[in-house]
């Protein structure tokens, strides 16, 4: 990277740390085995109608795929499979969440970036962008602005820079943490950043970090070195292949992986990010990752890349993609962004979705400001809808939206979550919370006509609760809520 100030470079070759990479290794090789994904795909090319069945009922069962068996779904050529393949990924959803879809917003604090991925409008010799960081209170103001509309929760984002480090990272959320207005105030912060080293984990672990994600964009290593140029921080594809196992080391066990579909055949990062999965599971006793996503490519300023990308996924192959996830990894959370389109959303949403973003201004300082700026976007959004449009839309087809963060400021994380999940107590729990944060909504933040709508899908979902003696709790709180009580669950 010519032209790099010294002292940014400095940086950059001081940030990796080699011991925090081979503690991982498996005789020296990496969980992504190339020629593993491939013999896989090859192995399982055609599978029998009756093969991809069983596979199905195993999911419905809730246990977690074998590569083999992925990629047999993966190969699936019958129509009439993919639409059992589908309502199977609901009925998982439906088992393990219920039917409730959590709710967040991204906040973009910074987009400076020592880094240069050839997909991304942030990169650094990207001159049509505008440079900024927000200040404490520009970081209030955005609360601000996001907490009045109801969000309660937040995905914060940084690019990777020396100014972006754990310092600062942890700071930013004492920040948000510390803005409150009346009931307004954010309950969760999640944080997208660059891989950490393990001390920087476990400082960002002590002040309430919620889900740490780093997607790897590709884990396919031929396709990862091309648009990740040599000489870049980014460009050590072992640095973040291992960020999630540092991050659950430091005892932050609430970790999110992803792939930017687009980049490389979907199959394989499919594949991938099960076998991601497996090896946190083998690592960190049975846990995980909680959430997975699967951002598509997206036009960004000035970015010749993302115009003709080579493995464009298409519509189609992304509901599929999106439903094999489902069904390979039955307890853990999707994340399906506003990056897609209504129409996309609409589509995908019940083959397994548990959390959306709505509403969302993904330029940096701009929930504020209202405004909606390319030349400070990382990419272009596609569902441009209001969060309550969203959620009007969820409600007419019997979805409660949950703003629940009880279970993190619970402990109720890693190996906790994983057994409330399998052992079904979600609909004790997790439902009762995301009623009454939903009520919660509807009374402080939504129009007249949502509100009526939302409060009857709440009667409804309340008498399926199971139990008189739940019922009548979650009735007593519901009571206390609307008369003005807040930020209560069980
Ligand atoms: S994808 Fe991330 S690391 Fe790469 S240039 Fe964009 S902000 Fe930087």
């Amino acid at each position: 990277m010519n032209g790099l100030p010294g002292k940014e470079r400095r940086w950059i070759d001081s940030v990796v740390r080699e011991e925090e990479i081979d503690r991982y290794l498996r005789n020296g090789r990496d969980f992504v085995d190339e020629e593993l994904i491939w013999n896989e795909l090859e192995a399982n090319r055609e599978p029998s109608d009756s093969r991809l069945r069983e596979i199905i009922a195993k999911s419905l069962e809730l246990s977690r795929l074998e590569p083999s068996e992925t990629a047999a779904l993966l190969n699936c050529r019958s129509e009439e499979i993919w639409q059992e393949i589908f309502s199977a990924g609901l009925r998982i959803k439906q088992k393990v969440y219920g039917r409730r879809i959590v709710f967040f917003a991204p906040l973009y604090i910074s987009n400076y970036c020592v880094n240069n991925c050839a997909y991304c409008g942030f990169r650094r010799e990207n001159t049509a962008v505008t440079r900024k960081k927000l200040s404490d209170e520009e970081i209030r103001a955005e609360v601000r602005a996001l907490t009045a509309r109801g969000h309660k929760r937040l995905i914060m984002v940084y690019g990777e820079h020396p100014s972006s480090g754990a310092d600062f990272i942890a700071h930013t959320l004492e920040v948000v943490y510390g803005t409150k207005h009346g009931g307004d105030e954010i309950r969760r912060a999640n944080i997208n950043a660059a891989p950490l080293c393990i001390d920087d984990l476990r400082r960002l672990s002590g002040v309430g970090i919620g889900t740490f994600q780093v997607f790897q964009e590709t884990y396919h290593p031929g396709t990862y070195r091309r648009v990740h140029p040599a000489g870049t921080l980014k460009a050590n594809m072992r640095w973040r292949l291992y960020a999630l196992h540092r991050a659950m080391d430091a005892g932050v066990d609430d970790v999110g992986i992803g792939a930017l579909f687009g980049l490389f055949d979907y199959r394989f990062e499919v594949m991938s990010l099960l076998l991601h999965t497996i090896d946190l599971e083998e690592r960190f006793g049975g846990v995980g990752p909680h959430t997975i996503s699967f951002p598509r490519l997206e036009p960004a300023v000035n970015t010749p890349f993302v115009e003709n990308p080579d493995h464009l996924v298409s519509d189609g192959d992304f509901k599929k993609l999106v439903a094999v996830i489902r069904l390979s990894v039955p307890y853990t959370g999707l994340i399906l962004t506003a990056r897609e389109p209504e129409r996309v959303r609409r589509d995908v949403i019940p083959v397994g979705i548990t959390q959306l973003d709505a509403g969302s201004n993904i330029g940096v300082g701009c929930y504020a400001t209202g405004e909606k700026k390319g030349e400070k976007e990382q990419f272009q959004l596609s569902d441009n809808r209001s969060l309550e449009e969203v959620i009007g839309d969820l409600v007419d087809q019997g979805m409660i939206t949950s703003f629940c963060t009880a279970g993190y400021r619970c402990g109720r994380t890693g190996h906790y979550f994983m057994d409330v999940a399998k052992s079904g107590k979600v609909h004790t729990l997790c439902m009762p919370n995301a009623i009454l944060t939903f009520a919660e909504y509807l009374d402080d933040y939504a129009s007249e006509g949502t509100r009526h709508r939302g409060w009857k899908l709440i009667e409804e979902e309340l008498s399926m609760l199971p139990g008189e003696e739940l019922r009548n709790r979650v009735t007593e709180l519901l009571e206390r809520v609307r008369n003005g009580e807040r930020d209560l669950y069980l």
